[in-house]
């Protein structure tokens, strides 16, 4: 378990981790989701002891993790793609961190069959793809089989295969009861990979739920109906409060349940052909979410566009700029 107390990091006159308590559980992914710059690595930095907070506590396990006797052993982390030496092999990288922090030789093998290297382990990792970088990455983390593993922005780059490799992993390692904190700027990533989620703005925390609770809280409910009483239906449904966008036989109702909706048309003699309930993307929640934090925030001065920070103007989910 992961326990921050309202952890705070400033950089200069830069608030990159903004006072914040949550803790994240074991045997479950949690996703920790933000648009680039919102504060993610540095509050991973924080969890590791890689910088030290200017106020507030971060625990693992219930320690400062720098306190930690054997940290491979309870940590396993893959922050950026690592540049690892170029004219070792993958098997001897790893057997290097194994005798320097005192683990079995035999984990190596474990953790290269884990991850799907077993084939190019001797070879040198110069010629390696990104994806078998992240791979070897991740080898290096599971190899002191830690009870809590971090991983931020895992799937950058990478290819479908590579995505959906990772997404498996992580569910695998946290249903076996370990803590899996991963952090993204794609809401459709986490929507496929988390259940629970943090999400975070400008350093601050601006929600801490399931998914699907996320996507309740967050999004407006809309029905779909179609109707070849379209016109008639779209008058008794905007009488009644709704909105409606209206495409030939199709329409989008927005502010009314899915049941007042159905009543209405069996109440006034109307055939429906469907009655649907849309639910929200997580896309689409996330940004209405950073969109409040970029009003809320629009007067804090120094933001920059290229930060992606809610307030600025690159705040759409896009490519991560940064290593
Ligand atoms: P994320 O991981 O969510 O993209 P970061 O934690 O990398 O966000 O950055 C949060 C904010 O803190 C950004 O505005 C970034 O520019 C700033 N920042 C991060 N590290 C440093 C540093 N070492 N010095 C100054 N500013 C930093």
């Amino acid at each position: 378990m992961i326990e921050a107390q309202s952890l705070t990091k400033r950089y200069g006159d830069k608030l990159a981790v903004d006072q914040l308590s949550f803790s994240v559980q074991p045997g479950q992914v949690t996703g920790f989701l933000g648009p680039n710059g919102a504060g993610k690595s540095t509050t991973m930095r924080l969890i590791l002891g890689l910088d030290a907070p200017t106020a507030g506590t971060v625990t693992v396990n219930g320690r400062p993790f720098a306190a930690a006797d054997n940290p491979m052993r309870e940590v396993g982390a893959l922050l950026e793609a690592k540049a690892i030496h170029g004219g070792r092999s993958a098997y001897h990288h790893l057997l290097c961190l194994a005798q320097t922090n005192d683990l079995p030789a035999r984990r190596v093998g474990e953790v290269l069959e884990l991850v799907g290297l077993s084939d190019v382990a001797r070879k040198r990792s110069k010629g390696f793809s990104l994806g078998m970088g992240q791979r070897l990455g991740i080898a290096a983390a599971l190899l002191g089989d830690p009870k809590v593993l971090m991983f931020d922005e895992p799937v950058n780059g990478l290819d479908p295969e590579g995505i959906l490799w990772i997404r498996n992993l992580m569910k695998a390692l946290a249903s076996e009861g370990r803590t899996v904190f991963v952090s993204s700027h794609l809401m459709s990533e986490m929507e496929h990979t988390a259940d629970h989620l943090l999400v975070i703005g400008r350093g601050r925390l601006i929600a801490d739920c399931t998914v699907a609770e996320f996507i309740e809280q967050n999004s407006e409910q809309q029905v779909r109906v179609r109707t070849p009483d379209a016109d008639r239906m779209t008058q008794l449904v905007a009488a009644d409060g709704g909105r409606v966008t209206a495409e030939g036989a199709t329409l989008r109702i927005s502010r009314l349940p899915l049941e007042r909706v159905g009543d209405l048309a069996f109440e006034n003699g109307i055939r429906l052909h469907e009655l649907t309930a849309l639910q929200a993307s997580l896309e689409q929640a996330f940004m209405e979410l950073t969109k409040e934090a970029v009003e809320y925030h629009a007067a804090v001065p120094g933001s920059r566009a290229q930060d992606g920070a809610p307030g600025a103007t690159s705040d759409v989910p896009s490519e991560k700029v940064e290593a």
